[in-house]
């Protein structure tokens, strides 16, 4: 076993921190008023890699892998969750392309997306419950060269910052009569789609999170992804590999900014002529962060590496993302309790941490629904 990152990790850690504070930390203050997503930010992502990291270089990226992509996007979330989430979701749109499309779809759209010249969209998620994909309302029926899609997308991250989006929707029953779903390739100058509302979030608020809407959306034929009735799996893969991993790192890079918040704060804030850090009550909570936080990180990076080895890592990506987003929440939790009354005040960047730890947990999944995934494994196995 070996927990040593390699020269290869370490210098993109170097340099995405490096990016991340030059490029990134003098947008948050706009994102958080606006809730704009600062469209010139998705080249520069692009320009050291960040788009790329789960394309191959034939396809325009730069294949660095999965461990490599935790790295990347803990430190942008470390940062602004809320680009963490935009460059989370954009993989997710990235890689099902690579595993599922065709030689022709891969070589339109892929160096597009590896170049950051536009974000990617993977929607799944319809006002019928996230946490039931089989509820999916959104139908495609095949007439001539076009599907004809009909229904609405919530809650798709990038929505209004996106040209090219992977969606899921009924395309019939399954030889056991269960409804059957396909996943497709859609383009917002496609015929018959609209977006709908972008939603002004309490946190993540530079993403873009928003509505898609199809009226006999015509999509062209060769825009199937995967074969018909490949949908639900395309999905799921999508949500386990990518999106739950995604999330976790997110959740890692909010544990590790609230803990130097919170350090950084302990050191300046002097009480009764000391610095509140000498205070054990203080030193306990950082203590309390410092565990979260690793425990995180650790089994963050052992799920991308297994998938970076091809190991079957469903269930350690559900651990991570579960562990990860929630320790998140009680790290800003503890970073504001440190804070004192100063937590409440927007200057103060814990109370960001704190909201944007919130919305990762729902994102990707509930923790509910991970401990269903979890509960199963353990009655399974132990
Ligand atoms: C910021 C943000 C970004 C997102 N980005 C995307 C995206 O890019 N693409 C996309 O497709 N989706 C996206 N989502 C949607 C996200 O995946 C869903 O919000 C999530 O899956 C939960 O679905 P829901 O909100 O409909 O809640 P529901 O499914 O309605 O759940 C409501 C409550 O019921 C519980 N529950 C539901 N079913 C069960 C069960 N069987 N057992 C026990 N409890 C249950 C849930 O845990 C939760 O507590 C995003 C969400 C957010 C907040």
């Amino acid at each position: 076993m070996d927990f040593q990152l390699s020269e290869q990790h370490e210098m993109l850690r170097k340099a995405i921190r490096e990016f991340a504070e030059k490029e990134i930390a003098p947008l948050v203050e706009k994102m958080e008023e606006t809730g704009e997503f600062p469209l010139e930010i998705r080249q520069k992502m692009g320009a050291v890699g960040l788009c790329g990291l789960v394309t191959s270089p034939e396809y325009g990226g730069n294949g660095m892998g999965f461990l490599a992509r935790a790295i990347g996007i803990e430190e942008v979330s470390r940062v602004c969750a809320g680009l963490g989430i935009a460059l989370q979701v954009h993989h997710m749109c990235c890689w099902p392309l690579e595993t599922w499309g065709t030689e022709e779809q891969k070589k339109k759209y892929l160096p597009r997306l590896a170049s950051g010249e536009t974000f990617g969209v993977c929607s799944i998620t319809e006002p019928s419950g996230g946490s039931d994909p089989m509820g999916m309302q959104t139908e495609a029926r095949l007439e001539g060269d076009y599907w004809i899609v009909n229904g609405r997308k919530c809650f798709a991250t990038n929505s209004h910052v996106s040209d090219i989006m992977i969606i899921v929707a009924k395309t019939g029953t399954d030889p056991k009569g269960r409804p059957a779903f396909s996943a497709f390739i859609v383009e917002p100058d496609f015929e018959g789609f609209s977006l709908g509302r972008e939603e002004k979030k309490m946190g993540f608020k530079g993403a873009s999170s928003g509505e898609l809407v199809f009226n006999d959306c015509k999509v062209p034929k060769e825009n199937l992804l995967g074969k018909e009735g490949e949908g639900l799996k395309i999905a799921l893969a999508t949500v386990n590999r990518v999106g739950r991993p995604g999330m976790a790192s997110i959740g890692v890079g909010i544990c590790y900014a609230s803990l130097e918040e919170a350090s950084k704060f302990a050191k300046e804030r002097v009480l009764g002529g000391k610095p509140i850090a000498n205070l054990q009550a203080i030193q306990f909570m950082l203590a309390d962060m410092f565990a979260l936080a690793e425990a995180a990180r650790i089994l963050n990076y052992r799920a991308n590496w297994m998938m970076d080895q091809g190991m079957n890592c469903d269930t350690e990506m559900t651990l991570a993302k579960y562990v990860a987003t929630e320790n998140a929440f009680q790290c800003a939790r503890l970073a504001c309790e440190i804070h004192g009354g100063y937590s409440c005040i927007s200057e103060y960047a814990v109370q960001r941490f704190l909201r944007d730890a919130w919305v990762a947990i729902p994102s990707g999944g509930t923790s509910q629904i991970a401990k269903i995934v979890l509960g199963r494994h353990v009655t399974k196995n132990f």
